[in-house]
């Protein structure tokens, strides 16, 4: 079982160690994971508070379903230990605040609604405009974004504080079903905010799972690809992995094989992208080594479900000779709406 954030359950903790052993930043020999583990639950500043790039991989691979990660993000916060500066993540929160909010009504109110939050300016342009979201209803701008980014910028606290906002500005829309095309939202809808004993007044359609409706309604009109991609999965995934198979779903219904790849699945290693800030060299080396591991395993292009990881990673892939595509896309070119080519991030106004 995956806890959501801020939900470390002591009890549940054996102290085996396995969690922060596996860790792929930490590096730690059993004895020290143990002795780290045991500092956290003594809410000291232990060692991984600021090794921790938090992946949240911690969370997923905790036998006992314990959520360390959500130990380390709590004693982050605590101890002012961060990736990002704290100007950066006033920033942050500055612009999060600033997307004006967008209805754009769906000629359909039985079906859902889809939110962009405020990804707008990362996801392919005119995402929304494709015969995958006819229908329905688009939202966007600050009311509808999660925060929960603030996982990786130490401020967890932060994240919890919106939930109840987002959750009643998604709910006053009136659908039964909302899509999200961000993970991060989708984990706080689907995972975090009924952790936190909010309702959650609709159901919750994860971007990859509408595609795969979509396809399956489509049914003859939709054109097998034929190509080996890789997946570059998003951390907030690790709250959510049942999330994955979506992803399986989408690549079968268009004929696209996952490559086997060492930095996929339980092993999946962040874009980077929360790095740069600080440690720019270690977040070029993460997106080096997804595109290295994705063209030695064969692989033509690199699908992103996450809009963050996509308009991050487009260019270094591009760079590299990987095409990049954004999971709405890669179902568009198996419906003839767009042909199989690469499909970079093109960069516009952002938050
Ligand atoms: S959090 Fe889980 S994996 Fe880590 S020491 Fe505790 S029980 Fe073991
Ligand atoms: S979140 Fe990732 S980097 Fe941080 S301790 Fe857990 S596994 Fe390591």
């Amino acid at each position: 079982m995956i806890r959501g954030i801020l939900m470390f359950n002591a009890d549940s903790c054996d102290e085996c160690g396995s969690c922060l052993e596996q860790c792929p930043d930490a590096q730690y020999s059993r004895e020290k994971a143990i002795a780290e583990v045991r500092a956290l639950k003594q809410g000291l500043t232990a060692d991984i508070l600021s090794t921790c790039i938090t992946c949240m991989a911690c969370n997923e691979s905790c036998p006992n379903g314990a959520a360390p990660f959500d130990r380390i993000s709590m004693l982050q916060e605590q101890h002012g230990i961060r990736l990002v500066s704290g100007g950066r993540a006033r920033m942050i929160e500055t612009q999060l605040n600033s997307v004006p909010k967008r209805i754009i009504a769906g000629s359909d109110s039985r079906l859902p609604a889809l939110s962009l939050c405020v990804m707008e300016h990362a996801l392919p342009p005119n995402m929304a405009d494709s015969g995958l979201f006819k229908g329905l209803t688009i939202v966007s701008g600050s009311p509808y974004y999660s925060r929960v980014v603030h996982l990786h910028t130490g401020m967890p606290s932060l994240t919890q504080e919106h939930a109840a906002d987002f959750i009643g500005n998604l709910a006053a829309l009136g659908r039964k079903e909302i899509v999200f095309v961000h993970d991060d939202c989708y984990v706080m809808a689907a995972v975090l905010a009924p952790g936190y004993g909010i309702e959650v007044p609709f159901v919750c359609v994860h971007l990859a799972d509408w595609l795969s409706r979509v396809l399956e309604e489509k049914g003859s009109e939709v054109q097998r690809l034929g190509k080996k991609i890789a997946f570059q999965r998003p951390c907030i995934a690790r709250l959510a992995p049942w999330t994955d198979r979506y992803i399986d779903t989408v690549f079968r219904l268009t004929g696209i094989e996952r490559v086997t790849r060492r930095y996929d699945g339980m092993n999946a290693t962040c874009c980077g992208i929360g790095l740069m800030e600080k440690y720019p060299e270690r977040s070029r080396d993460l997106v080096q080594k997804n595109i290295a591991d994705a063209l030695k395993h064969g692989a033509e292009a690199m699908v992103f479900g996450c809009p963050s990881c996509y308009a991050f990673m487009s260019a270094p892939c591009m760079a590299a000779g990987l095409a990049p595509i954004f999971i709405s896309d890669l179902a568009c070119m198996a419906l003839g709406e767009i042909p199989f080519e690469p499909r970079p991030h093109i960069r516009r106004d952002s938050v």
